[in-house]
């Protein structure tokens, strides 16, 4: 691990708090639905995205991070896991939550 991860890595730290069970929280800035943000190589980010590059690698193109303690301020590597947007829509759906949405509303194109 290059030094500039390992800054970053203590630097994160200092924003995780542990809540005295197997879940961390976060006291650094969220998402509105209480995701951790993170700056990072000049850009602010998912915490959970940096953290797993930083200790797994790159994230392949088109997966996501996965809670699998449902938790979205945790950052415990142990609850974290790769997996596709579907796969993360459906936890949501399995869980009781309703999947995210991005972009704007979509309206159907119709010919007059
Ligand atoms: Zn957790």
């Amino acid at each position: 691990m290059d030094t500039p991860s390992r800054i970053a890595l203590a630097r994160m730290a200092t924003f995780i708090i542990d809540n005295g069970n197997s879940c961390t929280g976060w006291s650094g800035c969220t998402t509105p639905d209480g995701y951790p943000m993170f700056w990072y190589e000049g850009h602010t980010r998912h915490a959970s995205r940096i953290l797993w590059e930083i200790v797994f690698g790159t994230i392949p193109e088109g997966q996501v991070i996965r809670h699998k303690c449902d938790n979205p301020a945790c950052l415990q590597l142990s609850h974290l896991e790769l997996g596709t947007v579907q796969q993360n829509q459906q936890d949501s759906i399995s869980r009781g939550r309703r999947p995210k949405t991005r972009g704007k509303y979509r309206t159907r194109r119709t010919r007059k």
